[in-house]
């Protein structure tokens, strides 16, 4: 499942690649799951309009699109999912098996979006996005505790609620929390303000690594050129049970929090 440092890297690609470029227009395939719009309001949205931007909210890639003689923006929103993955492909190259839509670009090349297993989400609006909860990259330390001293729930549930931050995966919460010192157990009205302030700047740090090295190859999905793009993120806890912590040595333990594979350790996390 791409996180946040990946859609960034997508993101950014897409907003290298195709911004300035015209959407002429839009075929989109029979399977209804990757749709969150009907397919005609998506191709409607689409056709005829000019790629302005393209950047992450969250967990979601935002095209911004500017139509001719309109003055609201319009916006394609896609959720990669589990499996999907944007594709930048010029016209003769093979369709990818699970390919739902392609946009035809005044360039000549192709947008599409392939799936295999269709747990990504494509939307059109009419209004600015901006996800359900607090970015992390932008969200401040007061802001943090403040959210997150409300929650019973242990710290690592509440770094994967969306509604509280948005686009904070299962990777970078384990990370974040072996850098901050903070066990993932922890309830999140129990962690102290220091303790918040150490793990914004873990959080900040970890993310802003990640995207650096261009995210994490952990996934099996490719950047916007179909190309294996991304370097290995140096995971200092996440993957590494049973093996020495890199600070003190002790063995990382591997425990479930909130339904999820949580990694930790048990010396340098209190
Ligand atoms: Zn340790």
């Amino acid at each position: 499942m791409p996180e946040l440092p990946e859609v960034e890297t997508i993101a950014r690609g897409l907003d290298k690649r195709v911004s300035g470029d015209r959407i002429e227009s839009v075929w989109i395939g029979s399977k209804p799951e990757p749709l969150k719009s009907p397919a005609t309001t998506i191709a409607r949205t689409l056709e005829r309009t000019r790629i302005e931007h393209v950047r992450r909210v969250g967990k979601h890639i935002v095209f911004d699109l500017a139509a001719p003689r309109e003055k609201t923006g319009r916006q394609w929103i896609v959720h990669l999912g589990m499996t999907g993955r944007m594709q930048l492909a010029l016209p003769e190259t093979e369709l990818a098996n699970h390919t739902h839509l392609i946009a035809r670009l005044a360039s000549g090349r192709e947008l599409r979006f392939v799936d295999p297993r269709r747990f990504g989400r494509l939307e059109v609006r009419r209004d600015s996005f901006a996800g359900p909860g607090t970015e992390p990259l932008q969200v401040s330390t007061e802001e943090l505790t403040r959210l997150f001293r409300k929650s019973k729930a242990p710290i690592k549930a509440a770094l994967l609620n969306q509604k509280l931050l948005h686009g904070v995966g299962n990777i970078y919460a384990d990370e974040s929390l072996f850098r901050a010192g903070i066990r993932p157990r922890r309830r999140g009205c129990a962690v102290t303000r220091a303790e918040y302030a150490r793990l914004h700047t873990a959080l900040q740090k970890v993310l802003q690594e990640a995207i650096a090295a261009g995210g994490s190859s952990i996934s099996d999905y490719v950047d916007a050129d179909g190309e294996e793009g991304f370097f290995q993120f140096h995971h200092r806890v996440y993957g590494r049970e049973g093996e020495p912590c890199l600070k003190c040595k002790t063995l990382i333990k591997k425990i479930v929090v909130g339904g999820r594979g949580t990694h930790y350790c048990p010396r340098c996390q209190r």
